[in-house]
């Protein structure tokens, strides 16, 4: 590998994925210049600059890529009209296909089921005629989900009786939709798989992820899945990171479905980007997620993904964030607060991680 040439990164997105980008950017010795339409960005308190400004703003655009070496982004929405813009001046990493597939559910979905991954039964869905017929498919349960512009839950609307059709369908909007089948998982995991600039691969260990109202409100490692079913996360992680030609950390939603010949995997989505269930990384590993996408996207070795803890991640989502002072006075308890200017219900403000040495 050749010696890195990155001094400077470009970051689409000021959430706090990005803050934690350039957080972990600092430490290795890089800068890094934050792009978001919005003025608070939690980003861009630890960021050396920032731009503020629409996604689609071409002058700011070019402002943004002139002095960095590369650009990589905090989420899958960046518009493929940016991406190539950017990607027309500087190099943009993880590439402009994953954001594709990514984009949206149903090429995702054919993406999977191309390279051999299960996922659940699906169809496109444009009008009424067409869910009814997908519905007499697909049978019941089914969950109506937007094609594009979906997360934590938002844009779907689950179908337990034929009845429930036209009102899944008006909450769409409009918008192009996918019928899926309902995936009868025992839990959620998922793999972070990170692909260096060499297309060398490394994996984290996987973490059972748990759900309240549709938003991630816990991490555990290890996972309560059997040896084989890890193995096979991995797999699936490492496979889609190399059809894309991906470079940095990418995570796969998976369900685990037990039956009688034991469990299995059900891909549900492809994140191009670091992930909330990696959070967990930043304490129970030498080389946390956001260390492992900049080491891919500057051009960095990887080296090893390992854990030497375990732990338990625990998102802080709106007022939670106010029990900062008991989590302080935890042992053991690493806290991260956003920075975020205000506090929404729902809205992520933090997370602790809690680890305990290896069983
Ligand atoms: P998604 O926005 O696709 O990540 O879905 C959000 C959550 O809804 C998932 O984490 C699951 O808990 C649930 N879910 C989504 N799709 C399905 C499905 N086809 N079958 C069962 N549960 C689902």
């Amino acid at each position: 590998m050749s010696a890195p040439s990155v001094a400077t990164i470009g970051i689409l997105g000021g959430g706090q994925l990005g803050r934690m980008l350039a957080l972990a950017a600092a430490k290795l010795g890089l800068s890094t210049r934050v792009l978001c339409p919005d003025p608070r960005s939690p980003a861009f308190e630890v960021a050396r600059d920032h731009v503020v400004a629409d996604y689609d703003d071409e002058a700011a655009l070019a402002r943004f890529a002139e002095g960095v070496d590369v650009v990589t982004y905090e989420f899958e929405n960046v518009p493929a009209a940016t991406a190539a813009f950017l990607a027309a001046r500087v190099p943009v990493r993880p590439g402009l296909g994953a954001l594709e597939v990514a984009q949206d559910r149903l090429s995702e979905k054919t993406f999977l089921n191309g390279l051999g991954i299960p996922t659940a039964p699906f169809r496109a869905v444009d009008d009424l005629a067409q869910l009814r017929l997908a519905l007499a498919e697909l049978g019941y349960p089914a969950v109506l989900k937007t094609r594009r512009f979906g997360y934590d839950g938002k844009g779907q609307a689950k179908i337990a009786r034929p009845e429930d059709a036209e009102t899944a369908l008006a909450a769409m909007k409009g918008h192009a939709a996918i019928l899926e089948g309902w995936v009868p998982f025992a839990r959620e995991v998922s793999i972070l798989t990170a692909r260096a600039l060499d297309g060398s691969l490394a994996s984290f260990d996987v973490p059972e992820n748990e759900h309240r109202d549709h938003i991630l409100k816990f991490s555990r490692v290890p996972a309560h899945i059997r040896p084989a079913t890890a193995e096979a996360a991995r797999a699936i992680g490492e496979r889609v990171a190399t059809a894309l030609d991906y470079v940095g950390v990418l995570a796969v939603e998976l369900f685990v479905v037990e039956d009688e010949t034991g469990e299995r995997l059900v891909a549900n989505e492809i994140a191009p980007r670091v992930h909330n269930s990696g959070h967990w990384t930043e304490t129970a590993c030498v080389v946390s997620q956001f260390e492992a996408h900049l080491r891919c996207v500057a051009g960095l070795p990887l080296a090893s993904l390992a854990r030497h803890s375990d732990v338990v991640m625990e998102n802080l989502i709106g007022d939670e964030a106010a029990r900062a002072p008991a989590i302080l006075a935890e042992a053991g308890a690493a806290l991260h607060l956003y920075g975020k200017h205000e506090t929404r219900p729902g809205r992520k403000m933090g997370h602790v991680n809690r680890i305990r040495p290896r069983a």
